[in-house]
């Protein structure tokens, strides 16, 4: 990250795996923010943005999401209240976000939270934004969320990449036999990407990064390995969804596992059309493959994210 140049307006707050990055970009006559994290972190999200790095001391204009997860949006309510700036969702995402579809917004259906807010602006794929004097295209990328937009910025081959695409992979894909749009939809979403001249990805989590023909070749051999076997994805994205789970509350009991994969309704669907296991056999599962890629650790019966 240090040794790539941005430009002077732009300057990306690299959070971690619950909360998303928030990019800022500070115009002459605009400062906008791009993703605000989740929920948990508002006071750390709320002291990046208005440090010396950050807004020190300017309004905020605009508050943009890339796509409306609660690790992208979390931070939204409260950015709001605090600038009283506009927030600015993708065009699919504002009728979600107007019902505040909890299961569609993969909150309360996978154990997840945010605090309502109301959508000021909606963004168009194809649109171009002047955010921080710079000029974004809005480009459709969905797949990990149908909604999603990436923002290119062609003068300097930027992609603000959200979780379209990260250095190691992408934001997990729900599997075909939940939404059979999603995997077509990623991979034609790659293809979308491949077609960019890019130098810098930001990506939602990680580091910026400029190895862009490597990740993107990542990401299809992702893809590929996904199409292969659906059960793994599957498995894949309750692993994600579960350690997000232990990064958010910190520690769990091993002996409340069960309860809660039988209790939060991804778990609960997943397990009926892919495992049909018992509510403790599918925690052991997911369990042991977390701590098997280090994931997770075990001290007694309190389990912690690594
Ligand atoms: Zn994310």
């Amino acid at each position: 990250m240090t040794h790539i140049a941005f430009p002077k307006q732009l300057h990306v707050f690299i959070r971690d795996w619950l909360s998303s990055n928030n990019v800022l970009l500070r115009g002459r006559d605009d400062n906008v923010v791009i993703d605000s994290g989740y929920v948990n972190h508002v006071p750390l999200t709320l002291a990046l943005i208005a440090s010396r790095q950050g807004l020190d001391g300017a309004p905020l204009t605009k508050l943009v999401n890339t796509h409306c997860h609660s690790d992208h949006m979390g931070g939204n309510a409260a950015i709001a209240r605090a600038y009283g700036c506009t927030i600015a969702v993708p065009e699919s995402d504002a009728p979600l976000i107007e019902a505040w579809d909890t299961k569609t917004l993969l909150l309360e259906y996978a154990d997840q939270s945010a605090d309502r807010f109301v959508v000021g602006e909606v963004l168009c794929a194809g649109d171009t934004y002047v955010w921080g004097d710079l000029e974004w295209r809005a480009l459709a990328a969905p797949g990990h969320d149908m909604a999603a937009l990436v923002f290119y910025n062609p003068e300097h081959r930027i992609l603000i990449s959200g979780d379209a695409l990260w250095q190691n992979g992408y934001g997990f894909v729900m599997p075909p036999e939940i939404d059979p749009a999603a995997m077509p939809a990623t991979r034609a979403t790659l293809d979308m990407l491949a077609s960019l001249d890019v130098r810098i990805v930001i990506p939602g989590h990680g580091e910026p990064f400029t190895d862009f023909a490597p990740a993107l070749e990542r990401a299809f051999d992702r893809t590929a390995a996904f199409e292969a076997d659906p059960r793994r994805f599957a498995r894949h994205a309750l692993k994600v969804v579960l350690t997000f789970a232990l990064l958010d509350r910190r520690q769990m009991l091993l002996s409340d596992l069960p309860a809660y994969v039988e209790r939060i309704e991804i778990y609960r669907d997943f397990n009926a059309r892919f495992f049909q296991l018992p509510p403790a056999a599918l925690a052991q599962m997911l369990f042991e493959s977390l701590e098997r890629a280090g994931a997770v650790r075990r001290d007694g019966g309190v389990l912690m994210a690594a």
